[in-house]
């Protein structure tokens, strides 16, 4: 159908127009996806829109595997649409660059994280952040590209990616690039209500769930000069949370470790992406203290917080946070690198039954700490 059209544009405007018709084409592409709520990963063909001028086109090297791809599998967080190719932590090599690209040329690292365009004029996107576009953020998957024709976005497990440059991160060539890609979610997740809790030298964190995101929110809180306290319901991680530099680990299931700790901290992460306790976390923040929440739940298992005893003990404050801006993911992105910060990453091929495996162990807890496919084995 596709070469016909071009084949009559052909005949009508001579081969200039050929040209410009084959720059137009969207660009077939294959990845994983799940066909079915919880499915399986299977090889999928499909298209993405044409590399506009504004557009990079990006070979994928690395997906990072992020708790919340499992939700979306899952359907945890409402409907979803299947086929379903997940990943919003994204590394690779820009292969094609639109006319009016100046941020990219071809061979530079870039990088995609969770949202891949926003309005750009709303409040939210004047203050550069566009994850909380007032007219929606698109998301990198499972989202409507409405400046492309409403386009189904398909994530990063996928050969490559096509993308508005404002919205692609640029990576430094210095950087370790299978290490990057986690950077891009769980990185930016953590960072993001770092810096905005004001976290400095001394203070008294707590890191709530000590996964994927939790990992990342240790060492940029010890980078900060924290005294950082990790909390998790496993021993099998405690050896983990004091090389990465912790003072204290508390496993929630054993009281003798939850000791104490009532008033203690000007600000906890949590990080968990499960039900939990939210006002034993309340009761331990010190006057003023601050909880940021990063980690979604299912929908269906939301923990709930008791008012009385948040009003009685007054003064501490609660704040969610998403992701983080564009601006502000590049600016974690160069401190991570001038800062040697990266996660602790298992490498996968791109085999259907090897990510359903890892999808598993990041259910059964037993990932240490992120899993990343490497996209450039895809068959
Ligand atoms: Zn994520
Ligand atoms: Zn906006």
């Amino acid at each position: 159908m596709k070469i016909s059209k071009n084949l009559i544009i052909m005949g009508l405007f001579g081969l200039a127009t050929l040209a410009t018709a084959q720059n137009k084409e969207p660009n077939q592409t294959k990845g994983l996806a799940v066909f079915e709520k919880k499915g399986k990963f299977q090889p999928y063909e499909f298209a993405r829109h044409a590399v506009g001028d504004n557009d990079i086109h990006i070979e994928i090297l690395y997906a990072g595997i992020c708790h919340s791809d499992l939700h979306h599998v899952h359907a945890d967080w409402g409907k979803e649409e299947f086929p379903m190719v997940p990943g919003h932590e994204i590394v690779g090599r820009v292969v094609k660059t639109g006319k009016g690209v100046t941020k990219f040329k071809i061979g530079d690292y870039a990088g995609i994280g969770c949202m891949i365009g926003s309005c750009r004029t709303c409040e939210a996107c004047k203050h550069d952040h566009e994850q909380y576009c007032e007219k929606g953020a698109i998301m990198t998957y499972h989202g409507i590209d409405r400046y492309n024709n409403n386009e189904h976005t398909q994530g990063g497990y996928s050969k490559d990616y096509v993308v508005a440059e404002d919205f692609a991160i640029k990576i430094p060539a210095d950087a370790q690039i299978e290490k990057v890609a986690p950077l891009l979610c769980a990185g930016i997740t953590t960072y993001s209500p770092i810096m905005f809790a004001g976290v400095t030298k001394g203070d008294n964190v707590g890191i709530a769930g000590f996964g994927g995101l939790g990992h990342m929110g240790v060492k940029y809180a010890v980078a900060l000069g924290a005294d950082v306290t990790v909390f998790d319901i496993t021993e099998d991680k405690r050896q983990d949370a004091m090389r990465m530099g912790a003072k204290r680990y508390v496993n929630v299931n054993n009281p003798e470790d939850l000791k104490d700790l009532s008033n203690s901290f000007s600000f906890i992460l949590n990080t968990i992406p499960a039900n939990y306790d939210i006002n034993m976390y309340l009761k331990m923040l010190k006057y003023d203290g601050q909880l940021g929440i990063v980690g979604l739940p299912a929908f269906a298992n939301m923990p709930s917080i008791s008012l009385d005893k948040f009003i009685w003990q007054g003064n501490r404050k609660i704040f969610g946070s998403q992701i983080g801006g564009i601006r502000e993911t590049q600016e974690m992105l160069n401190y991570s690198v001038k800062n040697n910060i990266y996660p602790e990453v298992k490498i996968i091929n791109a085999d259907g039954s090897l990510v359903d495996e890892a999808y598993q162990n990041v259910l059964d807890g037993k990932v240490k700490f992120r899993y990343v496919i490497d996209m450039k084995t895809l068959k």
